[in-house]
C-alpha cells in the first residue's frame, strides 16, 4: 500500500483528495504543504490550479528545492499546472518569468487554447494504457500543451483527436517519463477514477 501526497499549495488539491479516497492499494492521502509532509509520502501529485501563482508559494515556503528533488526520485503525476511544474521548458510563461521544478523533458506551452476555448470537455484515448477501445472524458482549462519532446525517455500516452481553435488534432496532452506522469487536463474534475488508480498502480510498482 502506498501513501499518495497532493500537493495542496494552491489550485483544485481537495478534487484529487476525493478521489484518491477511492483507489484500493492507497494507505493514506496527505495534504502536502511542507518538507515533513513530502517526507512522509510515497508518490505526489501536482494539481491544476495557477503555475506561476503555485510556483512563488513554493519559493516563499522554502518548498522548491526540496519538491525538485522529490520528482527526480519517487513517482509524481502533475496535472495541467502541475504539468507545466514538471516540465524542464515553458513558453508563453508569466512575464518576468516562473519558476519550474523540472524533471520531465518536454516543452510546455502554457494557455494553449487562449481566450476563445478557455474550457472544453473532449474525449482522449490511451492506447498503451487504457486500451485501444476505452475512451477517457478529459476537461481542459486554460491548459498548456506539450509542444515539444526534449528526450527518447518521454512516452506520449494521449493526443488531441479532434482540433480545438487554433490547436491541431495530434497535439500531445498526456506523457509518461518513467515514473512521472504528467497530463494537461483534470482527471480530478470528473467521475472517472481510471488514471488515479493508474497512477497508484506505477507508485505501487516503485515501493515493491
Ligand atoms: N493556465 C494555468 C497555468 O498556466 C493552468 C490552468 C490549470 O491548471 N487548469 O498555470
Amino acid at each position: 500500500q502506498v501513501t499518495v501526497g497532493v500537493l495542496a499549495l494552491q489550485g483544485a488539491f481537495i478534487e484529487h483528495i476525493h478521489m484518491l479516497r477511492s483507489i484500493p492499494g492507497v494507505k493514506q492521502v496527505i495534504e502536502v504543504r511542507t518538507k515533513a509532509h513530502l517526507e512522509s509520502v510515497d508518490c505526489l501529485i501536482i494539481p491544476g490550479g495557477e503555475s506561476s501563482a503555485m510556483a512563488l508559494i513554493a519559493e516563499r515556503s522554502g518548498m522548491l528545492e526540496p519538491l525538485r528533488q522529490f520528482v527526480r526520485t519517487k513517482p509524481t503525476w502533475g496535472t495541467c499546472a502541475g504539468m507545466i511544474m514538471l516540465s524542464d521548458e515553458a513558453t508563453n510563461a508569466k512575464q518576468g518569468g516562473q519558476e519550474l521544478l523540472g524533471g520531465l523533458h518536454v516543452r510546455v506551452n502554457r494557455n494553449q487554447f487562449g481566450s476563445q476555448k478557455d474550457s472544453f470537455k473532449t474525449n482522449l484515448h490511451f492506447p498503451t494504457i487504457l486500451g485501444e477501445k476505452q475512451s477517457f472524458p478529459a476537461v481542459f482549462i486554460r491548459a498548456p500543451v506539450i509542444s515539444k519532446i526534449l528526450d527518447d525517455s518521454v512516452e506520449v500516452l494521449s493526443r488531441l483527436e479532434a482540433k480545438v481553435g487554433q490547436t491541431d488534432a495530434e497535439t500531445i496532452v498526456a506523457v509518461r517519463q518513467g515514473n512521472m506522469l504528467a497530463t494537461a487536463f483534470h482527471p480530478e474534475l470528473t467521475s472517472d477514477n481510471r488514471l488515479h488508480q493508474y497512477f497508484v498502480h506505477l507508485a505501487l510498482q516503485a515501493k515493491q
